[in-house]
């Protein structure tokens, strides 16, 4: 079973991909865990993605797509993977297909865990850190026993530049400008599975297993 799994900064992609590898026994192929152990290993690809890295410049897409190309050729992609992280665009959509054709391959469901914006917003803007002895909080998952309060030290909890409204909001969007063209293009291939990711964990994995086991 060959899945591509996708979801916005929040949606609960990592969890969800966790729960899968496990369940269903196959790789999670993450391009960040890809790229480091290329790199780690010293392969010519990982060697040039270095390159660019140290450089502090994108890797560009042939490089990308050569790495995920010999990550899938490895043995334990024989009864399937779970792709995280790539595709990314179109382009990459249309490279992956092309390489999986080459090893009589093909993606059977990309699954997209959909989720609100705001309660997406509401996830990622609910951290909290303590001033004093650093320790982090969440609005909705752990919040402080008393508000703007430390727990352990009874500092004052504040909230990062990064976690603001304004900043995840537009990175949702341009996060969201980048999906919805992959999003149609896997539709048009009709493996788009969309899995209604406001649900709480337990309920978001009984969806994707229950499609994945062919019962929905
Ligand atoms: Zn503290």
């Amino acid at each position: 079973m060959n899945i591509v799994l996708m979801g916005l900064p929040g949606a609960g992609k990592g969890t969800q991909a966790e729960r899968i590898v496990d369940e269903f026994q196959i790789p999670h192929i993450s391009t960040g865990d890809m790229f480091r152990s290329a790199i780690k290993e010293g392969t010519p690809l990982g060697l040039e993605a270095k390159s660019y890295m140290d450089k502090g410049l994108l890797v560009p897409d042939e490089v990308v797509i050569g790495i995920v190309r010999e990550r899938l050729g490895n043995d334990d992609c024989k009864n399937g993977f779970l792709l995280d992280g790539f595709p990314r665009t179109v382009e990459q959509a249309k490279a992956l297909d092309h390489m999986l054709e080459e090893l009589d391959k093909k993606i059977d469901h990309v699954i997209y865990i959909e989720v609100e914006k705001d309660h997406l917003l509401k996830r990622l803007t609910g951290r909290r850190i303590c001033r004093q002895c650093g320790a982090t909080y969440h609005l909705v998952y752990h919040p402080p026993k008393q508000e703007g309060v430390c727990d352990k030290c009874g500092g004052e909890l504040y909230q990062r530049d990064d976690d603001k409204e304004e900043t995840v909001a537009t990175r949702l969007e341009v996060n969201m400008s980048q999906t919805e063209p992959l999003l149609k293009y896997y539709n048009d291939k009709k493996v788009l599975r969309i899995i209604d990711g406001n649900q709480d964990i337990d309920r978001v994995f009984y969806s994707i297993k229950e499609l994945l086991r062919g019962q929905a």
